[in-house]
């Protein structure tokens, strides 16, 4: 089978994206799985692969349309442009970060090609599938990249110092949403030195912040559950207001705020209204990972840094710009991952079985249909 790594920042919904679906060591493992690997011009330049690098590792070199014409498997970060559908195969394999949820219109265009479209975000999050979980590889850099930016738009420092010029405070970290990304803001934030507090509405966590060295706040919201995958349930309106009130005196006593809360197909919940941030002291800063997608703080914006009432609300926006290097050898290892535990090794084919649990969660749309019933009832607005 031919396999195609597409150079993601030619398409101008994600110009700037620095991440690829491939590296040379995973494009050396592909070719001993039976498979011909071809790369898209320049599509490892955002994270310092040159096309030589691809060539020497056994790949060819050349342009998106034919290299997309040609292949049986296409490799995105993200998702196809519309110049991409009209040159795909009937019953090309597309794997990428496809947004389901919110991209109808182009899983259905997929869909009605009858191309077999794998969306990483639906692999589900068992022991088996954690070695090709992109979810989980890509928000743990992101909870680093978070702490980062936060550090430096603080006007503080993190660790605590005593000096004979006197002693400075460690500065006070609050996580909300202690999922894979929040774990990592609030390893991250530890290492720092900065004395850190987290709240997630999944109660089981509070052992693994504490592992980390982090404060769990404890907020009484009465029976909060998660989903059989693992997942934060949507709170009532009441548990909603009461977690609001419950959370705004830890924020009004942090310097940095990180809210990474998410819900599973659904957008954000808002955690923090203007009112709160207004609570905040001047200098402080709030971290939004959810900002791209709705947001979790009133008034971010995704890839921008506001000033609400002196505090700096920093967006998350492309965050892997920043670690692009690390993002893409892990990205890549997902995929490859992937591709190996699925690429008969005989016949060097993809075996699309829906009997296994991984790819009947994960494919989206097969042979003219949206296969996943999840989804299914998404668009019917179910
Ligand atoms: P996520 O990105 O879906 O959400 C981030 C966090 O926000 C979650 O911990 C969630 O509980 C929390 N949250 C939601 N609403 C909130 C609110 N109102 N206030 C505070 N916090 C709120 O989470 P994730 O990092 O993708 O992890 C989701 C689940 O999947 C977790 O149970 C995690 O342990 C599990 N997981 C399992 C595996 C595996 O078994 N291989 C791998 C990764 C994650």
């Amino acid at each position: 089978m031919k396999v195609f790594i597409v150079n993601d920042a030619k398409n101008t919904d994600f110009a700037t994206e620095k991440r690829c679906a491939a590296t040379p060591i995973t494009v050396k493992k592909l070719i001993r799985l039976g498979l011909e690997v071809t790369v898209e011009s320049n599509a490892g330049a955002g994270s310092s692969i040159t096309d030589d690098e691809f060539k020497e590792a056994g790949a060819s070199v050349t342009t998106r349309a034919k290299g997309i014409k040609e292949a049986d498997i296409v490799l995105y970060v993200n998702r196809p442009s519309d110049a991409d559908l009209k040159n795909l195969k009937e019953k090309a394999i597309v794997i990428g970060h496809c947004d389901p949820f919110f991209a109808q219109p182009l899983i259905e265009k997929l869909s009605e090609q009858k191309v077999t479209t794998l969306s990483i975000e639906m692999i589900p999050r068992s022991t088996r599938a954690q070695k090709m979980d992109a979810l989980s590889s890509q928000a743990n850099l992101a909870g680093y990249v978070m702490v980062m930016q936060a550090a430096n738009s603080l006007p503080n420092i993190l660790p605590m110092m005593m000096t004979p010029s006197g002693t400075i405070k460690p500065a006070k970290v609050f996580v909300i949403g202690a999922g894979v990304a929040g774990l990592q803001a609030i390893a991250t934030a530890k290492r720092l030195g900065a004395s850190v507090l987290a709240y997630d509405t999944r109660a089981v966590v509070a052992e693994q912040v504490e592992s980390l060295g982090g404060k769990f706040l404890k907020i009484d919201l009465g029976e909060t559950g998660q989903t059989k995958d693992g997942y934060a349930k949507e709170l009532t309106d009441e548990q909603k207001q009461k977690q609001l009130d419950a959370q705004k005196s830890a924020i009004a006593d942090s310097d940095i705020v990180i809210t990474t809360a998410q819900l599973f197909g659904r957008k954000p919940p808002q955690l923090i209204n203007k009112e709160t941030l207004a609570m905040m002291k001047p200098g402080t800063v709030v971290v939004d990972m959810a900002a791209q997608s709705g947001g979790n703080v009133e008034g971010s914006v995704a890839g921008e840094t506001v000033t609400v009432d002196g505090v700096k609300v920093i967006g998350l926006g492309n965050w892997s710009q920043y670690v692009a290097k690390n993002a893409t050898e892990m990205y890549a290892n997902n995929i490859c991952n992937l591709l190996e535990e699925f690429v008969n090794k005989e016949t060097g084919d993809f075996e699309v079985d829906f009997d296994d649990e991984i790819l009947a969660q994960s494919i989206i749309t097969h042979g003219g249909d949206i296969c996943n019933q999840m989804l299914r009832n998404h668009y019917k607005g179910d």
